[in-house]
């Protein structure tokens, strides 16, 4: 194989850690996504044999956070989305990670994601304390896939849209079920998502 071009999502050490050895097997390729160089929606990347990359900025998780969008059905989606789950927001602006959750969340149904992190089950355990009734039923199904192939991803971003209590915090059911445990008034989307966040961050 040959390396066209490396894409990086954002600088976080566990992203980036094998850049400085690839280049130096590769010292021609284009590095997209690094630290100091902050990109844009919708900008362009040269890289020959694969035109149709799509830049799509999800600021949150860090501010130069970055998707890219192969082919409008391919989302490599970093730390911004994770399957039953989202990045923590290290930026402590919540309002942009929960704008750059909506912006995934607007895209295709049919869109594969695939995440940075195989945190599925981990997160399916966090979400049975908030609706234990409808999410023990993605148990089985989550343990298939990773004993048939070890990992759960990637997943489809409809079935997100369905399940991932991230992109439904404007759901009523996942506010009410929020509300009663926990004894808060929420009224809003983005009141929930911060309160899930913030769960999910002691869980
Ligand atoms: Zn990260």
């Amino acid at each position: 194989m040959q390396l066209s071009a490396i894409l990086l999502t954002h600088f976080h050490a566990d992203h980036n850690g094998g850049v400085e050895r690839l280049l130096e097997l590769y010292p021609d390729v284009s590095v997209y996504g690094n630290h100091d160089l902050q990109m844009k929606d919708d900008d362009p990347l040269h890289i020959s044999c694969f035109p149709s990359f799509r830049v799509i900025t999800t600021p949150g998780h860090v501010y130069e956070h970055v998707c890219y969008l192969f082919d409008e059905s391919h989302l490599f989606c970093g730390d911004t989305l994770f399957s039953l789950g989202c990045g923590r927001v290290f930026t402590g602006d919540f309002d942009a990670a929960f704008t750059s959750l909506n912006k995934i969340k607007d895209l295709d149904d049919n869109i594969l994601c695939y995440p940075a992190h195989e945190y599925t089950l981990n997160n399916l355990a966090f979400c049975m304390t908030l609706q234990n009734d409808r999410y023990t039923k993605l148990y089985d199904n989550i343990e298939h896939k990773l004993n048939k192939h070890g990992n759960s991803l990637p997943t489809l971003l409809g079935y997100e849209k369905e399940y991932n209590p991230f992109l439904r915090a404007h759901d009523k059911d996942i506010q009410l079920s929020i509300q009663q445990k926990y004894n808060l008034n929420i009224d809003n989307g983005f009141e929930c998502f911060k309160i899930l966040r913030e769960l999910r961050n002691k869980f």
